[in-house]
């Protein structure tokens, strides 16, 4: 049987036409038909850092208004929560300058509680097998998935399936860079995680609704992005379905969406176009956007070579500190995982290249843009093209 796909275009988040939509989308799934107000629903933003919703890195707070709008005529303000684990910082202040913790408070509905956890399990991994995540976004009987449309950095796209590495409880995202170091690795232990989440929701419903209204193109998916009038809005009971259109909505190429191409080969979810029916407009009627793709993607083959870590230092761009922007909060040396980015007092954070593994966590979580990526080496764009 065919996954379903909603795309919609809006050009903006005053349509009043965002509402009639996603009434129909929720009437469409039946996602709320068994559920009474005692029922639990888990609403998972992206929080990835303190951003305000122009510079369009995080959930939008018109998308959890509507969104909240239709929960709430159904399951009681006590029972739905609303969260997620950011890189940095405690979850009150993004919220606050998200503009989320306004909506939060107009619903009166709860918000995650990032200390309590437990283990879930992945029964096929292809590299790890247990993850410790956030309790509250497991056991609930109804997931709403709020992912931005954004390009990524090291992933290529980050949008429905890559959302749920919140899940990684606390501030333990970084610490799995170091763990799976290389795309493929990392792309692998995505779906490792990914695949234990659905198996530990027994056929309870996860529906995501990405915002690509005012997505994100280029350096993603922080402040190094660039905001695009991407005027998408996606929604699928299968976040791997609904990655598989926003790449060709987004006018990118799908290979290199390494995390979405290894969750469709392991079939964790329907990546196949032929296998996906498509509500509402057509990929046709967003000919005219095309996102910005981040500078060097990785083909199939580069991610292959880079499989062997002592070619990276030789082939690959490093992060590299612009001083005019720098502030010196120290942000990027606390999330990086390989403790290789460091600052000592007074002074501009510095860097051991050859201990760095590209990770980029300093660059998403820079509140300032000031970390780019250093030009690739020659042998490297030649090697990786
Ligand atoms: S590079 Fe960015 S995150 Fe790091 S100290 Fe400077 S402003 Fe802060
Ligand atoms: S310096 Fe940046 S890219 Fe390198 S390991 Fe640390 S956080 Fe990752």
């Amino acid at each position: 049987m065919k996954t379903k796909v909603y795309l919609y275009r809006h050009p903006n988040y005053d349509d009043s036409t965002i509402i009639d939509n996603l009434n129909y989308i929720f009437n469409d799934t039946k996602v709320l038909d068994n559920l009474n107000e005692n029922s639990k629903v888990f609403v998972k933003l992206n929080l990835l850092g303190p951003f305000e919703p122009s510079q369009a890195c995080t959930t939008h707070p018109v998308i959890l208004d509507l969104v909240l709008s239709i929960l709430t005529k159904r399951i009681s303000p006590e029972n739905i929560i609303v969260g997620d684990n950011p890189a940095i910082r405690d979850q009150l202040v993004v919220l606050k300058k998200t503009k989320l913790l306004d909506v939060i408070k107009k619903y009166g509905v709860k918000i995650l509680n990032q200390t309590d956890y437990l283990v879930i399990t992945c029964n096929n991994p292809n590299k790890f097998k247990e993850f410790e995540v956030s309790k509250e976004i497991v056991q609930n009987d109804l997931i709403i998935n709020l992912p931005k449309v954004k390009t990524h950095s090291l992933a290529y796209i980050t949008c429905a399936e890559k959302n749920f590495f919140g899940l990684i409880y606390g501030l333990n995202k970084s610490a799995w860079h170091t763990r799976a170091p290389n795309p493929n690795e990392f792309g692998q232990a995505i779906n490792d995680l990914f695949s234990a989440f659905l198996d530990s929701r027994n056929g309870k419903p996860i529906l995501s609704i990405a915002d690509g209204i005012l997505g994100l193109e280029g350096e993603g998916p922080g402040a190094g992005g660039i905001p695009k009038n991407g005027e998408i809005l996606l929604a699928s009971l299968d976040p791997v379905s609904l990655d598989r259109v926003a790449v060709e909505v987004m006018g990118l190429d799908y290979k290199r969406s390494f995390i979405n191409t290894i969750a469709n080969e392991r079939k964790i979810g329907n990546g196949e176009l032929n296998d996906i029916e498509i509500v509402g407009k057509e990929i046709k009627d967003f000919d005219d956007i095309k996102f910005l793709a981040p500078k060097d993607s990785l083909s199939n083959v580069g991610l292959r070579i880079l499989r062997i870590k002592a070619l990276k230092g030789f082939l690959l761009e490093h992060p590299k500190i612009n001083k005019d922007k720098c502030i010196r909060c120290g942000e990027c040396t606390r999330i990086c995982p390989q403790k290789t980015m460091v600052i000592k007092k007074g002074k501009y954070p510095s860097l051991k290249v050859r201990n760095c593994i590209r990770c980029w966590c300093c660059a998403e979580v820079c509140p300032q843009n000031a970390i780019s990526k250093s030009k690739r080496p020659l042998i490297g764009r030649i090697v990786l093209k």
